[in-house]
């Protein structure tokens, strides 16, 4: 995706709604004021005027252009700011920024999405896309896992997810939790044998 001519002139949006989704972090829907093409894994900055600006990465579909939803943790001044919005507050969005995700290079492959607490709202902008190509794709497998059962991210999406031909998700939380019947566990120590028959690596970074 290409940088519109000035880099440093944000494009004037709309918070159209708020979603909580744990006690700290939120997602903002946001209509720009002109389409923000983006592809997965790229960012963009978030400008307060008066209080500064911070990166984020969409956690909408690159096919929505039209409508970035941003996902964000409660953490300092921008972060605090951010969650004090209410739905028509106007803003400035950079961007995209970043190379985004080398998708092309997952064509045919098995898809191994690992992702841990606020960290799934980035990769969900790469499920929108793996899920759109999946007949492209081999088998989609999603490991998520969160501290704790209300840390957990768009759960209001796992059974839809997991209900699409080809793809499998699953969550767990690090520690045993009363409210928890699931699988628990650090997922990234849960992930380390996923498929009987190895996949194929296709790596993702960003960089
Ligand atoms: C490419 C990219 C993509 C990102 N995408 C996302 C995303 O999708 N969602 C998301 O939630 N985050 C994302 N982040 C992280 C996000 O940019 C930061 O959380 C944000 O910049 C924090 O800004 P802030 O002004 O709210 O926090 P800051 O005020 O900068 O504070 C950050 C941290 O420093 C601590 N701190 C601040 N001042 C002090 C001080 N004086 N002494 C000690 N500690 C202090 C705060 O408590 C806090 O923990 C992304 C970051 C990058 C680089």
């Amino acid at each position: 995706m290409t940088l519109r001519a000035n880099p440093y002139e944000p494009i004037a949006a709309r918070l159209a709604d708020v979603v909580d989704e744990t006690p700290t972090i939120r997602t903002f829907v946001f209509t720009p004021e002109e389409p923000i093409p983006f592809v997965s894994g790229q960012f963009v900055q978030l400008c307060l005027p008066g209080i500064g600006e911070a990166p984020f990465t969409p956690s909408s579909s690159p096919l929505e252009p039209n409508r970035l939803e941003i996902t964000i943790l409660r953490t300092g001044a921008v972060t605090e700011a951010l969650h004090r919005l209410e739905p028509g507050a106007e803003l400035g969005i950079r961007g995209p920024l970043g190379k985004g995700y080398p998708v092309e290079k997952l064509q045919g492959k098995d898809i191994l999405v690992v992702g841990g607490g606020v960290g799934l709202a980035p990769l969900r902008a790469l499920l929108y896309h793996v899920f759109h190509v999946r007949d492209q794709l081999g088998r989609i497998e999603i490991k998520y896992g969160s501290r704790s059962p209300d840390e957990l991210l768009f759960r209001r999406q796992y059974d839809q997810w997991s209900a699409l031909p080809g793809v499998r998700f699953s969550a767990t939380v690090d520690v045993p939790h009363p409210q928890w019947t699931g699988r628990t566990g650090v997922v990234t120590v849960t992930s380390r044998t996923v498929w009987s028959s190895p996949a194929a690596p296709a790596s993702c970074s960003s960089s």
